[in-house]
């Protein structure tokens, strides 16, 4: 998702921009190196879409594997205990939200929200101690080693094409460029993804007590927040788009010497502040490139002005010969 830029105090309400902020943007963004992602050209277009398949891909995995994880939780049980500890009564609002004076509402509803998220984190912190929990670290694990694996290979397809070379070995490169994920990454992205959960499961158990909903209903909502898990497509969105761009990093670093990278915007037509002002503090050495910005963020590295792309020495063997 683009996220619009931070509001300054003369923004309207509404989220659109002032003038002074529109044209702060619409400077800023023309001033750092960019990417259209409406407008993909040449080696760029193969970029993307062979990176959109791979998220997709991985994402399916993972959600998955996540809905194996938490199948064993008993939700009911969490949606029983929930409804006791708020003291509904079924088909009755939450005590206090809609017939106490508006002050006493205010504070029953922060109370429900609180109430909702620490017993959501209870039942979720559960999620490990699942017998498929592996399951959804190995999903997590092999999309990162083929994002790493795809980040080379963009690396060097980038520079094989710069060079004027057409046909490209793309499976092949990905393949071998595929690396291990650490550890310490897996377990905190894992841990995203379960602390997102905890808030969407937090935010639909309070709104069904504000509304009244039945138990059945409660119970329903929070089913199709682990069925859709929303939070594992966001984090491992976030987490494969860091791994790739770390990747190609390391190839301009280890195989061309090339010690500077811009941080590029991608976007289509609008790139959200916090990525801009990433690109506008760039370039960065490779140690300290900054990882994706935000889930669905397509920013991407490269080599920053004054450096080249990788000699052909990095890509020979990728280059697909064409029959003489
Ligand atoms: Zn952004
Ligand atoms: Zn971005």
């Amino acid at each position: 998702m683009a996220l619009p830029p931070l509001p300054c105090l003369y923004c309207p309400p509404d989220g659109s921009l002032c003038s002074r902020c529109d044209d702060d943007v619409a400077e800023a963004a023309a001033a750092v190196p960019q990417i259209d992602l409406t407008d993909l050209r040449g080696i760029w277009a193969d970029v993307y879409a062979r990176q959109e398949a791979l998220y997709a891909r991985h994402q399916r995995k993972a959600r998955t594997a996540w809905r194996k994880a938490v199948a064993g939780l008993d939700l009911a049980a969490l949606v029983a205990a929930f409804r006791r500890h708020a003291l509904m009564l079924d088909g009755a609002p939450a005590p206090g939200t809609d017939h106490e004076s508006p002050q006493a509402a205010k504070h029953h509803k922060a109370e429900l929200r609180k109430l909702a998220r620490s017993m959501a984190a209870g039942f979720l912190a559960g999620v490990n101690d699942q017998p498929d929990y592996t399951g959804l670290l190995d999903a997590v694990t092999g999309a990162l080693a083929a994002s790493a694996g795809e980040g080379t290979a963009a690396a060097l397809a980038v520079s094989a094409a710069g060079a004027g070379y057409g046909g490209f070995a793309w499976q092949k490169a990905a393949r071998d460029g595929r690396q291990e994920p650490d550890q310490g990454t897996v377990t905190r992205t894992a841990a995203q993804i379960i602390a997102g959960a905890v808030t969407d499961l937090a935010r639909v158990l309070t709104s069904a007590a504000i509304a009244g909903a039945t138990a059945e209903a409660m119970l329903a909502a929070a089913s199709a927040v682990l069925r859709k898990g929303l939070s594992v497509t966001a984090f491992l969105d976030q987490a494969m788009a860091s791994a790739i761009s770390a990747a190609m990093v390391a190839a301009y670093a280890a195989l061309g010497g090339i010690r500077l990278v811009d941080f590029v915007t991608a976007g289509d037509g609008r790139v959200c502040g916090r990525c801009l002002e990433k690109a506008a503090e760039g370039p960065y050495s490779p140690r300290d490139y900054p990882g994706s910005q935000h889930p669905d963020c397509r920013c991407t590295a490269h080599p920053a002005a004054g450096f080249s792309l990788l000699p052909v020495a990095a890509f020979a063997a990728y280059l697909i010969q064409k029959a003489a």
